[in-house]
């Protein structure tokens, strides 16, 4: 053991379904306007701006199925999304050799200050107090590629109380799994143990006190979260 000053910080585990594994989580990356239907709602155009990444932190990444309101914000909106857990990774990844690099998948919400994200925006500045903020990814379980295999395609589905906002299936990404691995190992390092949150298709939206929000996404089950 290492002779640290302070006590090591502790590792986000993620939790593997039907078991009692954990999955440790190094990096959480997240690609924006993966969706060419939410890069219009949001005012972009997806013909001249392909997608991005961004990064959260790994402790933002939350499997207890409840979210505290944040502070400092009157605009939180949900972002339902598939995440990608990798197994190994390294720089400039091909998009052929991509799919080896995959652990497995599952749920996610990338929750978002909107208010503070279009403010960042405005002025230019990076986004982290709009996106990266406590708690700011509920997850579900990992679904182990091993026993799922390559999930390409599914019908995402986000209701909140009930009622459906966002809708889209996973063959609508304009970055599918390989490109969404391929293309940020062109610019970092990527590594076992790294999210990667795949991007939120249309209908993202508000959220208050007490909802319940579910997404599902075929072959993955649903993941619940109640807004504290
Ligand atoms: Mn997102």
């Amino acid at each position: 053991m290492p002779n640290y000053v302070i006590s090591p910080p502790q590792i986000t585990g993620l939790p593997i379904d039907g078991t009692d594994a954990l999955f440790p989580v190094r990096r959480v990356y997240c690609i924006g306007r993966n969706y060419a239907a939410h890069a219009i709602e949001m005012g972009h155009d997806p013909d001249r701006e392909p997608p991005f990444f961004f990064q959260k932190n790994p402790n933002n990444l939350d499997p207890s199925g409840t979210f505290p309101y944040p502070p400092h914000s009157s605009d939180v909106h949900h972002e339902a999304e598939m995440y990608v857990a990798l197994k190994s990774g390294g720089a400039n990844i091909a998009v052929e050799d991509a799919l080896d690099c995959i652990y497995g998948y599952g749920l996610s919400l990338d929750m978002t200050r909107r208010d503070l994200q279009g403010q960042m925006k405005k002025l230019g500045r990076p986004w982290e107090i709009g996106k990266a903020f406590e708690r700011s990814a509920p997850c579900g379980p990992i679904y182990p590629a091993s026993m799922i295999g390559y999930l390409g395609a599914g019908r995402l589905v986000l209701t909140v109380n009930g009622e459906t906002r966002q809708e889209g299936d996973l063959n609508q990404m304009i970055w599918k799994v390989p490109e969404m691995i391929s293309y940020p190992s062109q610019y970092l390092e990527l590594a076992s143990g790294d999210i990667i949150q795949s991007g939120t298709p249309a209908g993202v939206g508000p959220i208050a006190k007490g909802d319940v929000m579910v997404v599902t996404i075929d072959g993955l089950g649903s993941f619940s979260v109640t807004v504290e």
